[in-house]
């Protein structure tokens, strides 16, 4: 994946080192753009998954909308391309500057997920002498079958707009001047979701709740799913972009969108993950009682999900020979943090490893850098970008 030409050149940079390969981002971008663009949808670049500049840059340049979840998202998307009329603004606490940043920008849609919230966008609206536009979360209860830290839509999770809120929020918005626009009914049912009935199901409560607003004589404008696409973490060579002609073919055959309703996403993940990899050296080899271990110069303060969800990340080596690629040995391949949960797997088959070698830490483009932290003081962190 990384040529011999950059891979001499990175021999030269310190490591950690987060790599970005931008062709690969470019081509996933546009990849999901078109088959969006087939059925009229759009797009919102959820922008926790990595709010670097060069990432945000490119992204904003393929003409797609952003999804922020904090004041600072939504001036760190406009100040890199991003249009404000398409900004959506997500999270269950935002504070009453963030939602001031968000209506002097002029954001397309509030994303509101309590009945207080509603009411202090509608106040704060309304002392800038603003309309806020707003799209009620609805938590639509069903499991992502994903890991538990990164569900969000079931009954139990802290997401959404309580049932027995729902009428209230709806004659809030319409007390004459409450400052507020219905423009959208919102959804999200969680991350790095691989068995798609999951999104079935998600169109299939969609339709219901559509159906439960129109019957109360409201044709919202936006119909906005949220995101969660999973992405292949195993094999990351040989499915790079996630399978978006299927994905959405999913929402046209299931979702039943009102003449003039639009359908819009709000991916991360599948955007960004496959084009970045952590780079980090091999600092020692210490052979254990019953296993070996890898210690590398990167750790859970450079990427946290391998510690926090034990997710996998695919870890290769840079510098194994056709020799040494043939017997590979097994390791635990671990960081220099002062904490047993730095481990980046366990019963890692690799070339036999040795002081300096050069790994990569592979799909660490989501949620990578953006979880990093400076815990034990580390440095600052490194970057190369393929152009
Ligand atoms: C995190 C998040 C997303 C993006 O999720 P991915 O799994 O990265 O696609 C979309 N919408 C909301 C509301 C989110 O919180």
């Amino acid at each position: 994946m990384i040529s011999t030409t950059i891979l001499e050149q990175i021999q030269q940079e310190e490591t950690p080192l987060y790599y970005y390969d931008l062709p690969l981002l470019r081509e996933t971008i546009t990849t999901a753009k078109a088959q969006a663009d087939r059925w009229g949808y759009h797009i919102h670049y959820a922008v926790k998954a990595n709010f670097n500049p060069r990432i945000l840059q490119e992204i904003s340049a393929c003409g797609i909308g952003a999804d922020c979840v904090s004041g600072l998202e939504i001036e760190q998307a406009v100040a890199h391309g991003f249009q404000a009329s398409e900004i959506v603004f997500a999270g269950v606490g935002k504070t009453d500057r963030e939602i001031q940043t968000a209506l002097k920008h002029g954001i397309l849609a509030f994303n509101v997920e309590s009945l207080e919230e509603l009411k202090v966008i509608g106040n704060l609206a309304r002392e800038m002498q603003l309309e806020a536009r707003v799209a009620l979360r609805i938590n639509p209860n069903i499991d992502a079958q994903t890991h538990h830290y990164i569900t969000t839509g079931l009954d139990e999770n802290k997401f959404g707009i309580l049932m027995h809120e729902l009428e209230a929020c709806l004659s809030f918005i319409h007390t004459a001047a409450s400052g507020l626009t219905l423009v959208g009914l919102h959804f999200h049912v969680g991350s790095q979701i691989t068995d798609w009935t999951v999104f079935k199901r998600l169109c299939l409560k969609v339709n219901e709740w559509n159906a439960w607003f129109i019957a109360r004589g409201y044709i919202v404008p936006i119909l906005n799913v949220g995101g969660g696409v999973g992405i292949n973490y195993t094999q990351p060579d040989t499915e790079p972009i996630v399978d978006f002609a299927s994905y959405f073919a999913i929402f046209n055959q299931f979702l039943t969108p009102e003449k003039g309703q639009q359908v819009h996403f709000e991916l991360g993940r599948s955007l960004v993950a496959n084009c970045g990899s952590l780079l980090s050296r091999v600092l020692y080899i210490k052979n254990g009682v019953n296993k070996n271990f890898a210690i590398l110069d990167a750790g859970m303060t450079e990427l946290l999900r391998p510690a926090l969800y034990q997710a996998y990340h695919k870890i290769d080596s840079l510098t194994a020979t056709e020799v040494t690629l043939e017997k590979t040995v097994q390791y635990e391949v671990v960081g220099p943090i002062c904490e047993s949960s730095d481990c980046f797997g366990k019963n890692i088959q690799l070339p036999p490893l040795k002081r300096g070698d050069l790994l990569a830490i592979r799909s660490a483009g989501a949620y990578g850098e953006v979880m990093a932290s400076r815990y034990n003081l580390r440095q600052p962190l490194n970057y190369y970008f393929k152009e």
